[in-house]
């Protein structure tokens, strides 16, 4: 007989971004040369101080359990950096440093949601974070923005997804998948209605130092008097420092919130690696030259991808500010036949460009947007060329 699944994973989808990339390796283990546009990770290797700072700590014995929710010294050096950078201060134990910041929104959900809870996402949104509400029993709430308005949600539009079930609005800046960046004006309305609501907020700012041109990053709790004690901020080393497999993320809550985490990883996971946090210890304390040099070439893949996507007659894409993502209106390239068969949805089409092509994308439908696909510039310029290269030929 077989075991019959839980009722919350069975309605869980897996990651689809993850998905495309676990396709696009298969594809390249079976000897095909893959164009992977797919996944949201730097092909960077992560810098050389960092990687000797894990081998010092396994040296000097950091090889056993930590306090669950991070070694004080980390969780310092994130209060001090955000103090810094931003100007407010944190208590350092408001601070709880998990498995990845993927890690740290789950447990920020699930220590703050009850079922039924409503929760208000900007679609397109991340695809992990519709699956996360749910996985803590409330209700994702998904509003569609417009892509002239650069897929961002106006005050209006959050306004009118409000019910007395409300709980929590869900914003992510610069934006994963689109890359867009909300100024401090735009945040600031947004939070003149959570302050004038019984709601708090989960502000994934993950992608904060990877941001281009003029565009300036604000980090939400700033933007207003009294939404310290409202916002859970989410950050952590994947992108800015290459480090996307060490698992090292964090979030900045208020203090009973940040209480409960600790307590929630210490039955759940106990502390995240201890060699990595020491690590991320060493990136967030050291020289941050190799950041600016890794922006550096992110700008300028994004100004070649942007300039790629304008040339393609009926496709189009907003200004990117930051993060590392296209985000690709399809819609004229849908219900067309390619190379003699028929493809009506953004899925079929990037599985039908993998296919054909060897390009992986992310379908827009993953993040909420249909008639859209997703391409990550976090690989080389080469890879880049080639796939757009690919595409037009796909299209023709
Ligand atoms: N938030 C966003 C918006 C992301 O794109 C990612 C991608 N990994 C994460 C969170 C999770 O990052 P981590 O690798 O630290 O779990
Ligand atoms: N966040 C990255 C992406 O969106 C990495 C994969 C994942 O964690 O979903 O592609």
């Amino acid at each position: 007989m077989a075991i019959e699944l839980s009722k919350i994973v069975q309605q869980m989808e897996p990651s689809a971004t993850l998905a495309m990339s676990a396709r696009a390796k298969e594809l390249k283990a079976s000897g095909e040369t893959v164009y992977n546009l797919s996944v949201g990770e730097p092909d960077f290797n992560t810098p050389e101080h960092i990687c000797q700072a894990a081998i010092d700590a396994m040296r000097a014995g950091h090889t056993r359990y930590t306090v669950a929710s991070g070694i004080p010294e980390l969780k310092k050096a994130v209060v001090a950096n955000y103090k810094k950078t931003h100007g407010l201060e944190y208590p350092f134990t408001s601070c709880v440093v998990s498995n990845g910041a993927k890690h740290a929104i789950h447990n920020s959900l699930f220590c703050t949601l009850n079922p039924g809870d409503e929760v208000i996402i900007p679609a397109p949104y991340w695809v992990s974070y519709a699956e996360l509400v749910k996985l803590s029993g409330a209700i994702p709430v998904i509003v569609q923005t417009k892509e002239s308005n650069n897929f961002k949600i106006t005050p209006e539009e959050f306004k009118a997804a409000i019910t007395p079930k409300t709980r929590m609005f869900l914003l992510c800046t610069p934006s994963n998948p689109t890359g867009n960046i909300y100024s401090g004006e735009e945040l600031g309305q947004l939070a003149d209605i959570v302050l004038q609501h019984n709601i708090f907020v989960l502000a994934d700012e993950i992608y904060e130092n990877l941001v281009y041109g003029d565009n300036k990053f604000v980090s939400f709790p700033t933007v207003r008097e009294g939404l310290q004690d409202r916002v859970i901020v989410i950050n952590g080393v994947s992108k800015t420092y290459a480090m996307t497999g060490w698992r090292v993320g964090w979030a900045l809550a208020p203090e009973n919130v940040a209480k409960k985490m600790g307590a929630l990883q210490s039955q759940e996971t106990s502390n995240p690696c201890s060699v990595s946090q020491y690590a991320a210890l060493a990136a967030i304390q050291g020289d941050q030259s190799c950041v600016a040099k890794m922006v550096a070439e992110f700008a300028k893949r994004r100004d070649y991808v942007e300039e790629r996507i304008a040339n393609i007659k009926g496709m189009s894409c907003p200004k990117m500010g930051g993060a590392f993502y296209a985000f690709v209106n399809i819609k004229e390239y849908l219900g067309r036949e390619y190379a003699g068969k028929m493809i009506n949805t953004d899925t079929e089409w990037c599985l039908e460009l993998l296919s054909q092509k060897k390009v992986a994308t992310v379908m827009g439908s993953a993040f909420g947007a249909p008639g859209y696909f997703r391409a990550s510039f976090a690989t080389s310029m080469e890879n880049i060329k080639e796939a757009f290269d690919r595409i037009e030929e796909f299209i023709a």
